[in-house]
C-alpha cells in the first residue's frame, strides 16, 4: 500500500475523462505483472488463443463474475460483443424490432437516448414516449408524463446520460413491455435489478474495463424474436450458442473486466459498496454547486443528478476556460465538457479515487474564492 501512494500522487493525474476512462491501479498492476507472462502459462494474455484453456478460464470467471455482482438469475443469457454500445442501437432494433407489430417506445433523456432512438428508425417503427429535448434533457420524465404506445416490442431507456450528467435513479416502470436500458456508463457502478430488464447493455470503457468488449444481457425468450434473415454475427443467438467466441473475442479486453469484476467484489464491498462510494465521491462535488450561489451552475435537476457525470457551467465561457487551465495545471485532467453542451463535466467513475474528487473540490472552492476576491 505504501509503495503505491508515490505513484498515484506523483506520477498518475487524476483522469476525469467520460471515457475511456481511469481504471483502479489495483488493476493496471496486475495487468503489468501478468503482461509477460500469465501464471503458469508462460505467454502474455495478448497473445494467447482465444480457444485455449487460459482464455477458457478467463472467459468463464469474467461471465461468472458479472453474474455474481449483478445477481443475474437463470432467466437470462450473458454475452460479449464488440462494435461498443453504439453498434447495440442497431442490433437491439435488428432482433427485437424486426417483424413485431408494435412500435419501439424511446424515452429519451440526453444525446445517447436520441442516437438510439435515430438508428432504430431505420430497422421499425419508433415511438418516442418522452424527450426532455424542450429542457436541454436536464432532468427525468415523471411517471405521467410517459406515453408509451400500445403494445410496443420494448421501451429503450438510457440509465445515465453520460453527457447531460442525468441519471435514472429508479428502475423505470413500463408495465409489461420488455425494457431494453443502455447501461453504459452506470455499469457496474451499483446494483440493478436484472430481473425487471429484458436486455441490458454496455461497453466497458466507462467503469468497467477498456473499449472493446461490450455486455449484452438479455431474457431467454426475447431470443425467440430474433430473426433467421438477419446477419450471423449481428444475431444474439450466434454469440449465445457459441459461447460469446462465434470468431475471435476481444481477449484482452474480457481479462480486464474480468479483473475490474474481482477489484469490486475484493476491494469495494461489491455493487452496494461500490454505489455508496461513488455516491459519497458525487456528493461532495454537488454540494460545492449548491453552496456556490450558483456561480456553479448544475445542469442536471438535483433530484435526476448522475453519480457518474457531474455537469456544471460557470458564469461565462472565459471563466470556463481559466478554471479548466488551473485544474489542468493542478493534474485534473479533462473537465471540459462535451461540446454540444459545453461547460464543465467531471467524470468520476468506480476507479476515480476519493482523493481525485477532494482535490477537484478544493480546486472549485480556491477559483471560486479568487473570483470573490
Ligand atoms: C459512451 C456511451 C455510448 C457509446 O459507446 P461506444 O462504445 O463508444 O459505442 C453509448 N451510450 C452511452 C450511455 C455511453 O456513455
Amino acid at each position: 500500500m505504501t509503495e503505491r501512494t508515490p505513484l498515484v500522487a506523483e506520477d498518475r493525474v487524476y483522469n476525469f475523462s467520460p471515457g475511456p476512462a481511469v481504471l483502479p491501479v489495483e488493476v493496471l498492476e496486475q495487468a503489468r505483472d501478468e503482461m509477460l507472462s500469465l501464471p503458469g502459462v508462460g505467454m502474455s494474455v495478448l497473445e494467447i488463443s482465444h480457444r485455449s484453456p487460459a482464455f477458457d478460464r478467463i472467459l468463464e470467471e469474467t461471465l461468472q463474475g458479472l453474474r455474481d455482482l449483478l445477481g443475474i438469475g437463470a432467466d437470462h443469457e450473458v454475452v460479449f460483443l464488440q462494435g461498443g454500445a453504439s453498434l447495440q442501437f442497431s442490433m437491439v432494433p435488428m432482433n427485437l424490432l424486426r417483424g413485431q407489430s408494435g412500435a419501439a417506445d424511446y424515452i429519451i433523456t440526453g444525446t445517447w437516448g436520441a442516437t438510439g432512438a435515430k438508428e432504430a428508425r431505420r430497422e421499425g417503427k419508433v415511438h418516442v414516449a418522452w424527450d426532455g429535448a424542450a429542457s436541454a434533457h436536464d432532468r427525468l420524465p415523471a411517471a405521467s408524463e410517459i406515453s408509451l404506445s400500445p403494445q410496443p416490442a420494448y421501451v429503450h431507456v438510457t440509465s445515465n446520460e453520460t453527457i447531460q450528467g442525468v441519471q435514472w435513479k429508479h428502475d423505470p416502470d413500463v408495465g409489461a413491455a420488455p425494457l431494453v436500458c443502455d447501461c453504459s456508463s452506470d455499469f457496474l457502478s451499483r446494483p440493478i435489478s436484472v430481473s425487471k430488464y429484458g436486455l441490458i447493455y454496455a461497453c466497458a470503457q466507462k467503469n468497467a474495463g477498456i473499449a472493446g468488449v461490450t455486455a449484452v444481457i438479455i431474457r431467454k425468450d426475447l431470443l425467440a424474436r430474433c430473426r433467421d434473415d438477419l446477419p450471423t454475427m449481428l444475431d444474439y443467438r450466434t454469440y449465445v450458442k457459441n459461447g460469446s467466441r462465434p470468431n475471435t473475442p476481444p481477449v484482452f479486453a474480457v481479462y480486464i473486466l474480468g479483473l475490474v469484476c474481482r477489484w469490486i467484489t475484493t476491494s469495494m464491498g461489491g455493487l452496494a459498496g461500490m454505489a455508496s462510494h461513488n455516491a459519497a465521491k458525487a456528493k461532495l462535488l454537488y454540494d460545492v454547486l449548491d453552496q456556490s450561489g450558483g456561480f456553479y451552475a448544475g445542469h442536471a435537476r438535483p433530484d435526476c443528478r448522475s453519480d457518474m457525470n457531474v455537469t456544471f457551467r460557470l458564469p461565462d465561457e472565459s471563466l470556463e476556460k481559466a478554471f479548466v487551465a488551473g485544474a489542468t495545471a493542478r493534474g485534473l485532467i479533462d473537465l471540459k465538457g462535451h461540446r454540444s453542451v459545453g461547460g464543465i463535466r467531471a467524470s468520476i467513475y468506480n476507479a476515480m479515487p476519493v482523493a481525485g474528487v477532494e482535490a477537484l473540490r478544493d480546486w472549485m472552492l480556491e477559483f471560486l474564492q479568487e473570483q470573490r476576491s
